[in-house]
């Protein structure tokens, strides 16, 4: 059973996004000395492969030092099991000499456009796109692999059109995260994007992705499409996180998921405790967290999706109800909406005009005029491609 740890070295950032809710000022940087009781306490807590994710705040503040003792330090130390490295960054502090030591150890770059440079802008802050752009290019430069995000918000969906093809003209995968509503400012619910929105968003973009098919790929309806397929979630959101995830502050405080960082009550223990599955079950966090499994299961019983979906994400189900476990993740009604909508697309092309979406069946043909003539055809080959 592989497990996913986030490293948040810091939740200090330079930007300051209008909608961001993780980061804080004046936040320590990560001693290496966490590191190594990082990996003490893996060592002695699972002996699974494991995943690191460099995430913040603003990974990169910690400098190339961190991660030049880093990096060694975690994959000698842990070296009897599989494990792999990613990172979350806006990229402004990326330098030729960490991309040289990202690139050694293959790390693949998560970052963070949300449109074009105006739009962008817009949202992220003057300035923010140029200095991604600038820290991109050098990480090309070294081999690195970097895909971007896109945040749709309660501005941004009114320009859907201008995003996609912005990312289709970019040659770029397109992979879309829905801004929460944010813990920091005064109008939390600003920024944030409407569930059911979200909902027509994911639908939108599944038409979208349909009519360029080839030309683009859309990585949330490629994983939504997989889930109907395989019966099972294969993103955190849609499968039970809780035991799999952790996440290592600063300080080296453990907590569920890099969401909580920084807030106190969510703490399940520390690094430098070493503790045990059975000392992180007994925390409040941890209950909170399996509290929310139990709850899905009786809450989504009659939801066709229940198994490939697990009641979203449950940081959003516990922040949208002051803490407390008692309702789900509001993103529910977008769920429900695409799952439904690719469930019955994919019932349509089974029963209807079978194989019709399979690749190397909708080429030939009165099929193959079919799926020109109806570009919403297709959903099977979107459901069988990363099979
Ligand atoms: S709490 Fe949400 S974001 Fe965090 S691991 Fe779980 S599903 Fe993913
Ligand atoms: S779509 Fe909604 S009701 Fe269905 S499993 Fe997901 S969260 Fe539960």
């Amino acid at each position: 059973m592989p497990f996913h740890v986030m490293l948040i070295p810091t939740l200090g950032c330079p930007s300051n996004c209008n909608y961001c809710w993780s980061s804080e000022e004046n936040s320590p940087v990560m001693r290496i000395e966490t590191i190594k009781a990082v990996v003490e306490w893996i060592r002695n807590f699972r002996d699974d492969s494991v995943t690191f994710t460099f995430h913040g705040g603003e990974p990169l503040l910690a400098g190339a030092e961190f991660y030049r003792q880093a990096l060694p330090l975690l994959s000698e130390g842990l070296k009897d099991r599989k494990i792999a490295f990613a990172i979350q960054t806006n990229l402004w502090k990326m330098t030729p000499e960490i991309a040289k030591i990202f690139a050694e150890y293959k790390i693949p770059i998560g970052s963070s456009l949300d449109g074009p440079e105006e739009l962008n802008d817009f949202q992220r802050g003057k300035g923010y796109y140029k200095k991604t752009m600038r820290g991109y290019e050098i990480a090309k430069a070294h081999g690195l692999n970097v895909r971007f995000i896109t945040t749709f918000t309660s501005h941004s969906i009114n320009h859907k059109e201008e995003i996609f093809n912005f990312n289709l003209e970019q040659g770029r995968t397109l992979k879309l995260h829905a801004c929460l509503p944010s813990l920091r400012g005064d109008e939390p619910e600003k920024w944030a994007l409407d569930p059911v929105k979200y909902g027509e968003l994911l639908v939108y973009l599944l038409d979208k992705y349909l009519e360029n098919r080839g030309r683009i790929e859309v990585m949330n309806i490629d994983h939504l499409c997989k889930n109907v397929f395989t019966g099972r979630g294969t993103v955190c959101t849609f499968v039970d996180c809780m035991g799999d995830t952790f996440a290592v502050g600063p300080d080296g405080a453990i907590y569920p998921c890099y969401r909580f960082v920084g807030m106190p009550e969510y703490v399940m223990g520390n690094v430098y405790e070493s503790p045990s599955l059975e000392t992180l079950a007994k925390s409040w966090a941890w209950k909170l967290m399996h509290a929310y499994k139990a709850f899905v299961d009786q809450e989504c019983k009659s939801c066709a999706h229940i198994n490939y979906c697990r009641g979203g994400c449950p940081y959003n189900a516990i922040t949208a109800n002051e803490g407390k476990i008692k309702g789900l993740d509001p993103h529910c009604v977008a769920y429900k909406r695409i799952y439904d909508e690719i469930t019955e697309r994919f019932n349509k092309e089974l029963f209807g005009g079978a194989g019709m979406g399979i690749p190397g069946f909708a080429g030939k043909g009165e099929r193959a005029e079919q799926a020109q003539k109806n570009p919403k055809s297709g959903i099977m080959s979107l459901m069988l491609k990363r099979i």
